[in-house]
């Protein structure tokens, strides 16, 4: 039986991942600070730990795997990543978890090992217009990322390469352009915006007001995460190091995905646009090099995904209602 290892196993995109490698019939191990949120883990064996510890390490990755996946950050959306106050605690304890990790599957000769980077560390100068704002590969130099997050992916994305170059190590290296879909975080201070916009708008009443960070106009690709969970493991599986882009390529403005989002939920929504943490301006997944390389493409239509979250995010806000009203 093969067997995986998943840190960050108690998070959004981990306890996905989890999920379809016990689907496919491998032997898992999950780690994390805790367990994943809004489901039982059907991992076969969950250590709840702290990877900034070396200890912790060492006790995770104690046996062979075929397949090992460090999802493992400190990280959320805009209200917790550009608000500077998170700044030293972002970079200190991803770069120290991927330190940990990276040195203890060298030493225990671990054969492949897959690191989710960010979009967030391309340079904020080529995402200065909504529109043109694709981002092939190539751009991420010279760097310029616009928040600590992005600095320290950029970081350890140079740490696993340099492992891969001077260790002997198969690293595969992504890019992760804003994953969404269920089971994520929605209400924790480190939701994203698909998943906070679907929330105000499954908290408002019909013909109600809902408030959007910024003039609405900025640009985003949104990537639901079965594809995401499915370019991961064909990546992984493939002889190409990265790193790539994993993303979508259908850009919207924030403003037009709420409309989409009021579409699904047939509220009729007006958008109050308030100032707020932002990020770029515009930013688009360029997935030529995946496609040529992986020779595989993400296809599913936004509206899709959104629809599968919103109605679970509508689900979760009637569950917190009935909670309190007991
Ligand atoms: P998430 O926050 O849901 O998952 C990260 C998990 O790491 C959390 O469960 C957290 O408890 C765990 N963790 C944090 N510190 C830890 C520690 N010291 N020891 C053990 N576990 C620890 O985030 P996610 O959306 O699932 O993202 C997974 C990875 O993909 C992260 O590395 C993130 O930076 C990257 N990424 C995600 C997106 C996205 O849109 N979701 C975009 C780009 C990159």
């Amino acid at each position: 039986m093969k067997r995986a290892l998943v840190l960050g196993a108690g998070g959004f995109i981990g306890s996905h991942i989890v999920r379809r490698l016990k689907k496919e019939g491998f032997w898992v191990r999950g780690v994390d600070l805790k367990y994943p949120c809004y489901e039982d883990t059907p991992a076969d064996d969950f250590i709840v730990g702290d990877l900034r510890d070396l200890s912790i390490c060492r006790e995770a990755i104690n046996m062979k795997f075929d397949e090992v996946y460090q999802l493992a950050a400190d990280m959320g959306g805009a209200g917790y990543i550009f608000v500077g106050v998170n700044d030293y605690d972002v970079m200190q304890n991803s770069a120290v978890i991927n330190l940990n990790v990276l040195e203890t599957c060298r030493l225990r000769n671990v054969k492949r090992i897959f690191f989710s980077s960010s979009a967030c560390m391309y340079p904020e100068n080529v995402q200065i217009n909504t529109d043109d704002c694709n981002l092939p590969e190539h751009l991420a130099y010279p760097a310029a990322p616009d928040s600590e997050y992005g600095w320290e992916k950029l970081f350890s994305e140079r740490l696993y390469l340099a492992a891969a170059r001077n260790k002997k190590m198969q690293v595969r290296v992504a890019r992760y352009h804003n994953i969404f879909g269920e089971r994520g975080s929605w209400n924790n201070g480190k939701e994203k915006a698909p998943a906070a916009l679907c929330r105000k708008v499954a908290m408002a009443d019909v013909n109600g007001v809902i408030d959007v960070w910024g003039d609405g106009m900025q640009t985003r690709s949104f990537l639901h995460v079965d594809e995401c969970v499915e370019a991961t493991l064909r990546l992984m599986r493939s002889d190409f190091t990265g790193p790539v882009n994993i993303g979508s390529d259908e850009m919207i403005s924030i403003n037009g995905l709420v409309k989409m989002i009021d579409s699904i939920a047939k509220k009729n929504i007006k958008i109050n646009n308030i100032p707020g943490p932002l990020g770029v301006k515009g930013r688009n997944s360029d997935n030529t090099l995946y496609e040529q390389k992986i020779g595989w493409r993400v296809s599913e239509p936004l509206i899709n995904g959104i629809e599968r979250t919103y109605k679970w995010i509508n689900e979760q806000v009637k569950l917190s209602k009935e909670d309190t009203s007991n």
